[in-house]
């Protein structure tokens, strides 16, 4: 069984949060966020989100998400898309997109090479994937 910081640490460096543009909401997110801020739904909306058609998204504010502030501040109420970052299944079939994450997240392990990250990475989203089965009972 392998442990999640063989593999990644987060050094609380910010650069996944910054950006003029953050991560799409899908309708569960926007019921998630919306339960855990305690809002009305408009609320958070007009506070929060950058509504363009059918995209939703986050406001920034100088150049980051509105919801960092040295670390993200709705936690357990944040979009999946940010849940599954820097730990994302692409790199299981493809180098390059490991590469890719390595360059954009300081807290990805890469020295131990590909092949060791992949295996390491398969076995622990395989692990999440089965916590979180259980967990939905
Ligand atoms: S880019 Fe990586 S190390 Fe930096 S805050 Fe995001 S997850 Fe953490
Ligand atoms: S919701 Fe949190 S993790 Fe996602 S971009 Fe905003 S501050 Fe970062």
């Amino acid at each position: 069984m392998f442990e999640e910081q063989e593999i990644f640490q987060c050094r609380q460096c910010g650069h996944c949060c910054q950006g003029e543009t953050t991560v799409s909401l899908t309708a569960d997110d926007l019921e998630r966020l919306v339960a855990y801020l305690h809002l009305p739904v408009e609320v958070v909306k007009e506070r929060y989100l950058r509504i363009t058609g059918e995209v939703v998204q986050m406001k920034t504010v100088g150049g980051h998400c509105i919801f960092y502030n040295e670390g993200c501040t709705v936690h357990s109420g944040k979009p999946w898309r940010c849940t599954q970052w820097p730990l994302h299944p692409s790199m299981l079939s493809d180098q390059n997109n490991f590469e890719a994450i390595r360059q954009s997240c300081p807290g990805i392990k890469g020295e131990m090479g590909y092949e060791a990250f992949r295996v390491r990475l398969a076995a622990i989203l395989e692990q999440k994937q089965h916590q979180e089965k259980q967990a939905k009972g």
